[in-house]
């Protein structure tokens, strides 16, 4: 009779001394930091409306306070706090990482760098500088009004700095390359605490490694990044297509008989998901060709040949292109809060009899569990000539040389699915490693897409690994930024 009890006093005694600590947290942040930050605690009834929310609820980190601090100075008593006080904590850029890894946060303090979005364009010198936590919607209204274009990703809402530290792939890399290759310089608060400047003459050694493994040594407070003149005078075709499930060799072979050969200008996303008014299964597509519709038209011919149940092809401006391609399905990726279970590897060869085995097995997980109709499994596809001019040795960014990626997102709203959702992410994963191309035995993922399982070998490589430790040591010897996919870490990924 007493149990019950004990388990209830446990627990009141447990969130009274976290609550204790938000509190303690607070008084201190309120005292310390400069008068425009913010200090919030999750009890506050305007907490979720003040602070950035994540994307993925499943597997999130829990705070008992998030801070918005407003300066530099800000980040650094923050950082300094949490040391002494051997609290972890997390700074949150767009809230839009996923990784499973994140949840070793626990009662941790959240840095949340909402207030330090600017942009700020210089078109004579063709940069441009954002905060922090500047999202994709922040830059492309002002840089097409400015003439110039950047290579973004696929959703509007997610971070540019949290997106490029881990590389930055999108539709325009084929004509710019990765995000890191556009990047200058960042200003950085370490895990020593210091504010330093990182660019090829400042910090040379942590530039390296910034790009390509930039969550593990520190805060960015800003980041300035080379732009380009428009292509195509700003304009780029965007062909969203509709398939059925049943054509799915007809488009992967299209895929596939662009290895080796996609035109800088053109990239390939291919989708399978489920809609009933669609007759359950089916393939949404999306090819941007930046470059005159006519010649657009004549790449993706051989599809349009098939017959395409659905059909929207359009030029758009390139602004647009996260908000209006894929028929509009940014709306949704904006979405926040639902649980996810989010799966990724690299692709170096596009193995079609393993596709249609991936599209099989979906077709089933569809039928089984109505609750995973909203899962979508992608495979996308950019130009790697460019990202390939760069050197391997340039960056600690180890997969210059994938030509695709596959991407799975079980999204689930029932958390009785946690484990099923899970298998499906493992067992699609599996159906993909042997003919993926991988010269390796570790599960090479590009560490953005990673789900968090894939261990230090697969984000960031054995050739790679020595040189990152010693810079870990260097610019984050407590290893206080280790909660998402980090180096020298040790994650127990639960497997529900
Ligand atoms: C719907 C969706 C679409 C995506 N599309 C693409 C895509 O097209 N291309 C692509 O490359 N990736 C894409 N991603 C992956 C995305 O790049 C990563 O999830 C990225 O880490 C998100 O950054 P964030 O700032 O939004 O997220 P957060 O969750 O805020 O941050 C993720 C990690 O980065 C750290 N971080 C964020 N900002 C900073 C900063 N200023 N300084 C230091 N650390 C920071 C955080 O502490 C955390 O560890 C997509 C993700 C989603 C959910």
């Amino acid at each position: 009779m007493n149990f019950p009890l004990s388990i209830f006093t446990l627990l009141f005694v447990v969130t009274t001394v976290f609550a204790q600590l938000g509190l303690e947290a607070a008084s201190y942040f309120r005292k310390h930091l400069s008068s425009t930050s913010e200090v919030y605690l999750p009890s506050e009834s305007n907490y979720t409306l003040e602070t950035t929310q994540r994307w993925n609820a499943f597997s999130a980190p829990t705070y008992v306070i998030s801070v918005k601090p407003t300066t530099d100075l800000d980040i650094q008593n923050i950082i300094e706090y949490a040391y002494h006080n051997n609290i972890s904590f997390l700074g949150t850029g767009g809230g839009h990482g996923y990784s499973a890894t994140l949840d070793t946060v626990r009662n941790g303090i959240e840095i949340d760098l909402g207030h330090f979005n600017t942009v700020s364009i210089d078109p004579n010198a063709n940069t441009m500088t954002v905060g922090g936590s500047a999202h994709f919607a922040n830059i492309t209204g002002p840089l097409y009004d400015a003439g110039k274009e950047f290579q973004v990703g696929s959703c509007s809402c997610v971070g540019i700095v949290g997106a490029t530290l881990g590389g930055g792939v999108g539709p325009y890399g084929g004509l710019h390359g990765l995000q890191i290759d556009a990047l200058q310089s960042v200003r950085l608060v370490t895990g020593t605490g210091a504010l330093i400047n990182v660019s090829a003459t400042s910090h040379p050694d942590l530039w390296w490694g910034i790009r390509g493994a930039g969550f593990n040594f520190g805060i960015v407070t800003s980041a300035t990044y080379q732009v380009y003149d428009f292509t195509n005078n700003g304009q780029a075709m965007s062909a969203d297509l509709r398939f059925r499930a049943s054509q799915n060799a007809s488009l992967y072979e299209f895929a596939r008989s662009f290895t080796g050969k996609l035109p800088d200008a053109f990239s390939i996303d291919i989708a399978i998901a489920y809609e009933e008014v669609f007759g359950g299964t089916y393939f949404f597509a999306n090819f941007i060709y930046v470059g005159p519709m006519e010649d657009g038209i004549a790449l993706i011919q051989p599809l349009l040949d098939l017959g395409p149940f659905d059909r929207n092809i359009t030029m758009i401006p390139w602004k647009d292109i996260e908000t209006s391609s894929k028929f509009g399905v940014d709306a949704l990726a904006c979405i926040k809060g639902n649980f996810h279970s989010v799966w990724g590897l690299n692709l170096y060869q596009i193995d079609v009899p393993t596709l249609i085995n991936a599209v099989n097995y979906m077709d089933t997980v569809y039928a089984q569990y109505p609750g995973f109709r909203q899962a979508f499994l992608a495979i996308d596809m950019y130009a790697s000539r460019v990202t390939e001019s760069v050197p391997d040795d340039a960056t600690a960014y180890p997969y210059r040389n994938a030509i695709a990626r596959f991407l799975l997102d079980v999204g689930f709203t029932n958390s009785s699915l946690a484990t099923a959702a899970s298998q499906v992410g493992r067992d699609v994963r599996s159906i993909f490693i042997p003919t993926s191309g991988a010269k390796t035995d570790n599960i090479e993922v590009y560490v953005n897409y990673g789900h968090g399982d894939e261990g230090q070998l697969g984000w960031y490589t054995e050739r790679k690994l020595p040189r990152l430790n010693a810079l870990k040591n260097k610019y984050d010897p407590s290893k206080l930024f280790s909660h998402y996919n980090a180096l020298e870490a040790t994650y127990n990924v639960p497997k529900y």
